[in-house]
C-alpha cells in the first residue's frame, strides 16, 4: 500500500467509481474529479498498474529525458487525489450492473455509484504449464524490470516474439550471462528497431520455431526443456531463469454475465467508451488489444470521463 492510501473510506455513494489505477484509471479520475463529480478509484491488486513493473518510459509525451513508471503513476495519482478523487488500495470482487445505482464490492466494502468506469488493464499471459506454476517466483519471471536484477552471472531463457520479449531479452543481457531467446515462428512480431538491437547484441542467442515444454529444478529453476515444433525433437538447456514474455489476457473475470465481451476476455464497447451496459464505461488495456500504449490509455481515460460527465448530465442526475 502507498504512503496516500485511502483504505479507510467512509463515503459509500459516488457519481462514478472507476475500477483500476493505470493511466486509463488515473487520468479518467483527474477528468471525473476536475468536473466536480464525486470521485472513487479502486486501485487493484496492482496499484499504479503494468507501469509499476516499468523501469524508464521513453515515449510518454511530456517527460524528454523519459520518466520511471513509478513515478509517472504516482504523478497521475497525486494529480487525481489534488482534485479531490478519493483512491483506495482494494480489490474489486464483485459488480452489481443490473440496476442503478450500480454496485461494487471490495474486500471491505460495498460501494453505490451512478457511473462506472472499468479500467482495470490486463495481465501477462502464461504458457500453461504445470512446471509454470511450480516455480513462478522461483525463476519463473513475468517481468524482467522488476526480476532481473536477481539472475546476475546466470543463463536466461525468455519466451516470445513481441516487442515485451526483444526488449526484455536486451534488458536481461545487463544481468544475464546468456539470453536465449525462444520463439514458436521463425520471425519475430516485435519492431524492427527492437528485432536490430537484439540481433547485434553477442549474448542474446535465437532459437526458432519452438516452443518451451518443461522446467526443471530444485529449488528453483535449472534446466528448461526446449522443443522443436517442425521436428519435435526436444533438448535441455542450462538456465537460472525464464522470462513469459507473451503477451496478455484481459482482466475482466468480474464481469462476466455483467458485461458483453469478445471470444479474448476483451470487453466490447457499443459506441466510444460505452459498454453494454448503460452508465458503465471502459477505458484502456481492458478493451483496447490494438494500441495498450500508456498514452492511449490516458486517452482512453480521458474519453470515457468526459462520456460519463456528458451521461449523468443528460440523466439528470448531476
Ligand atoms: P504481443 O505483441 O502480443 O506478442 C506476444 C508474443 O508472444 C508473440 O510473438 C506471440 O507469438 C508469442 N506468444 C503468444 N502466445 C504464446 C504462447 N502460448 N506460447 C509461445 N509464444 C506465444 O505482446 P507484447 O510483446 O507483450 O506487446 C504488447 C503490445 O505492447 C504490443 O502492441 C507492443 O507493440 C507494445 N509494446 C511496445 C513496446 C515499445 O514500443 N517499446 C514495448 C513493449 C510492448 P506470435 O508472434 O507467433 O503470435
Amino acid at each position: 500500500m502507498s504512503e496516500n492510501d485511502n483504505s479507510v473510506v467512509n463515503q459509500t455513494n459516488y457519481d462514478v467509481v472507476i475500477i483500476g489505477s493505470g493511466p486509463a484509471g488515473y487520468t479518467s479520475g483527474i477528468y471525473t474529479s476536475r468536473a466536480r463529480l464525486a470521485t472513487l478509484i479502486i486501485s487493484g491488486t496492482l496499484p499504479g498498474g503494468q507501469l509499476m513493473t516499468t523501469s524508464e518510459v521513453e515515449n510518454y509525451p511530456g517527460f524528454p529525458s523519459g520518466i520511471f513508471g513509478p513515478e509517472l503513476m504516482m504523478n497521475m495519482r497525486q494529480q487525481a487525489e489534488r482534485f479531490g478523487a478519493v483512491v483506495t488500495d482494494d480489490e474489486v470482487i464483485k459488480v452489481d450492473f443490473k440496476k442503478r445505482p450500480f454496485k461494487v464490492t471490495t474486500h471491505s466494502t460495498t460501494y453505490e455509484a451512478q457511473a462506472v468506469i472499468v479500467c482495470t488493464g490486463a495481465s501477462p499471459r502464461k504458457l500453461g504449464l504445470e512446471s509454470e506454476q511450480k516455480f513462478s517466483g522461483k525463476g519463473v519471471s513475468y517481468c524482467a524490470t522488476c526480476d532481473g536484477p536477481f539472475f546476475r552471472g546466470e543463463d536466461i531463457v525468455v519466451v516470445g516474439g513481441g516487442d515485451t520479449a526483444i526488449e526484455e531479452a536486451t534488458f536481461l543481457t545487463k544481468f544475464g550471462k546468456s539470453v536465449k531467446i525462444v520463439h514458436r515462428r521463425d520471425s519475430l512480431r516485435a519492431s524492427k528497431i527492437l528485432q536490430q538491437k537484439a540481433m547485434e547484441n553477442q549474448k542474446i542467442e535465437f532459437i526458432w520455431n519452438s516452443e518451451i515444454s518443461d522446467i526443471q529444478g530444485d529449488k528453483k529453476v535449472g534446466l528448461v526443456s526446449i522443443k522443436d515444433i517442425n521436428t519435435g525433437n526436444e533438448s535441455t538447456v542450462k538456465a537460472g531463469g525464464l522470462f513469459v514474455a507473451i503477451g496478455h489476457e484481459p482482466n475482466t473475470s468480474i464481469f462476466k454475465g455483467e458485461l458483453d465481451l469478445d471470444d479474448r476476455g476483451y470487453i466490447v464497447l457499443k459506441d466510444h467508451t460505452r459498454t453494454s451496459v448503460e452508465g458503465v464505461f471502459s477505458a484502456g488495456d481492458v478493451h483496447d488489444h490494438r494500441y495498450r500504449q500508456a498514452v492511449t490509455a490516458a486517452g482512453f481515460g480521458c474519453m470515457a470521463a468526459i462520456d460519463v460527465e456528458r451521461w449523468l448530465s443528460e440523466q439528470k442526475l448531476r
